[in-house]
């Protein structure tokens, strides 16, 4: 396995010169950084396992370099350790505060420093070896979809030549409907198999840029109306004054998400009912959607069911089409774009999706 990357950043020579001997004797590799703006500018451009920071040096602040690193970089899980004399608990406060992984005092203790180190060093390898994991797991589902997709291509290109034939009976072109219907079901659900194993490995671009979100949501109305006025079921938008409407999001991945509850609300609703699309400015920096639907609602006990992939709670004994993939993936997008789902229901009444987005 390759070795942990770790960045020393203190403008104590001698601090670091003690780091680097015991950092080499477990098997890492080190760079080391005199003050905040050289720091700033590795994690910037490179991959680190771990970073040890001297809080207080001159120029930048370990705070400001931790602070840039968290909200300009969006580095949020990269660990960085701060280093602060044993009398600073308010410092050692603020750092937590805005976003350190957790802190050694100085003067360094050869022990305390080699016993944090080794914990953390272990759950990186580990979190490594769960990432390489997922990835040739990844690599191997999109092979398998290659390999299913060809035949099923024929099987569905098969039935829809006999479907030409001009002598075929009534019998003969249900067949092919329900040979046509099937192939489409088992493409959706291969499609959605591989985009679930992207997410899990990690393989998900998110590109944020300034997106209008007036624009989004007359995007998905319009991709879901129909839908909606076919099952009977009355969409009502958001109130679209309430809301500021240029965000800093991934467009593709929100409308995603908003296409997926909204099938759901309509597609388990009931004839005459609604789906309430709804959008709240919590603070300036998060907003709310919620979809709110008449349906059947979910037993309570069923609630975390709905996120286990295939699992569709009897809606696959039912004509009301979907894999049981949508929910699982769409979690995990909020969650990857740093937001949470969250689900209510009474059964016989409804359910509310609803999910909170920062800007
Ligand atoms: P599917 O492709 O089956 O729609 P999802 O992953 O989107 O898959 O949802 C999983 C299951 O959760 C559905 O099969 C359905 O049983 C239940 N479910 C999802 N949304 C709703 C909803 N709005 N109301 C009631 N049940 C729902």
């Amino acid at each position: 396995m390759n070795e942990l990357e770790i960045l020393v950043v203190d403008d104590s020579e001698s601090i670091r010169q003690f780091m680097r001997e015991i950092l080499r004797q477990l098997n890492t590799r080190i760079t080391e950084a005199t003050d905040g703006i050289e720091a700033f500018k590795l994690i910037a451009n490179n991959v680190y396992d771990l970073i040890f920071m001297d809080i207080a040096m001159p120029g930048k602040s370990g705070f400001d370099v931790i602070e840039r690193v968290r909200n300009k970089l969006g580095y949020k899980y990269t660990p960085i350790i701060v280093m602060t004399g044993l009398d600073q608990p308010n410092l050692i406060k603020k750092a937590f505060d805005i976003g350190a992984s957790d802190y050694i005092t100085k003067p360094l203790s050869e022990i305390e420093f080699i016993s944090r180190l080794k914990t953390r060093l272990e759950n990186r390898r580990l979190n490594r070896a769960l990432n390489d994991a997922n990835r040739a797991k990844s690599e191997f589902i999109s092979r398998l979809a290659h390999e299913l997709k060809t035949p099923l291509n024929a099987i569905a290109g098969f039935a829809e030549i006999i479907e030409l034939e001009p002598t075929n009976t009534e019998k003969v072109l249900k067949s092919c409907k329900i040979i046509k219907d099937a192939s489409t079901h088992q493409e959706s659900l291969i499609n959605e198999v591989t985009n679930l194993a992207n997410i899990e490995a990690g393989i998900i671009d998110i590109k944020l840029a300034d997106v209008d979100f007036s624009k989004i949501i007359r995007d998905v109305f319009n991709l879901t109306e129909p839908m909606a006025n076919k099952s009977n079921v009355k969409l009502n938008l958001p109130r679209l004054n309430e809301v500021k409407f240029t965000l800093k999001t991934d467009a593709k991945r929100l409308k995603q998400i908003l296409i997926n509850l909204i099938t759901n609300a309509i597609k388990y609703n009931k004839p005459g009912g609604k789906v309430d699309f709804v959008i709240d400015q919590l603070k300036p920096e998060y907003l709310k959607v919620s979809i709110k639907d008449t349906g059947n609602g979910i037993d309570r006990k069923d609630i975390e069911k709905i996120f286990e992939p295939f699992n569709r709670l009897g809606a696959e004994k039912t004509k009301i089409e979907g894999t049981g993939i949508g929910l699982p993936i769409t979690k995990k997008i909020i969650e990857i774009m740093g937001g949470e789902l969250k689900v209510e229901s009474k059964v016989g009444e409804g359910s509310i999706f609803c999910f909170t987005l920062p800007l």
